[in-house]
């Protein structure tokens, strides 16, 4: 690193240590999986804790239940993982769980004709969301198969699917995070992102930062 560059470390970590920002910087995999501009607010604010809905808070409740009722040998619960992105900046998430050396993930679903399968039976596949946050999780534990768990929510019968390690995806996905850190820069530097538009149609309607885009996007 020539010493220009470890002037630059060295003054953004007397930044980050001002600021009371925690280094390096860390990017939740659960957010890179929706609007962009969401999750380079999150970062920047530290808010990421705080965005927890009614689903996610179920999904909590149905990994404890595993935790607390099964007990098999070599499982580990809530496995943190970590893969360094570039210098000062950290992909983090939490395995569900890691048995031997495959990685599982519980998620609660309801079916409902309307809007997709009507029944766990008729299930063909999981989300691609689900399936893109359990394939980054088995890169950054560099493991090859993962399987996803689908509660049915009425009763809780289940279902588990196959995910093989896909690199290619996972390099896609860095360079979503790469897109955040570009947006976290320059809300640093006071320029809002508004390049960065929603992933999904609809996914505005239920953003806590709605009323800040809103402000924003009309001018
Ligand atoms: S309000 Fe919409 S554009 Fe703004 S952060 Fe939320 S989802 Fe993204």
């Amino acid at each position: 690193m020539k010493n220009s560059d470890k002037l630059e470390v060295f003054n953004r970590e007397i930044r980050n240590k001002i600021v009371g920002r925690r280094s390096p910087r860390r990017i939740w995999v659960n957010s890179l999986s929706f609007c962009l501009r969401r999750a380079t607010l999150s970062t920047y604010l530290e808010t990421f804790k705080y965005e927890r809905t009614g689903e996610m808070l179920l999904g909590t409740l149905l990994h404890k239940w595993v935790q607390e009722n099964v007990d098999v040998e070599e499982i580990r619960f809530e496995v943190p993982l970590e893969y360094r992105i570039s210098d000062g900046w950290v992909l983090v998430g939490r395995a569900d769980a890691i048995l031997g050396d495959r990685i599982l993930e519980f998620k609660l679903k309801g079916f409902n004709r309307e809007n997709g399968p009507g029944s766990l039976d008729e299930m063909e596949e999981p989300s691609k969301i689900w399936k893109e946050q359990l394939n980054a999780y088995l890169n950054m534990a560099d493991l090859e198969e993962g399987y996803i768990y689908v509660f049915d929510r009425d009763g809780l019968d289940f279902r588990h699917f196959r995910v093989n390690r896909n690199e290619e995806a996972f390099s896609k996905m860095l360079g979503r995070a790469k897109i955040v850190i570009k947006g976290v820069e320059e809300l640093e530097h006071g320029k809002f992102p508004a390049w960065i538009k929603p992933r999904f149609q609809d996914e505005c309607k239920n953003c806590i930062f709605r009323p800040i885009c809103s402000a924003v996007d009309s001018k």
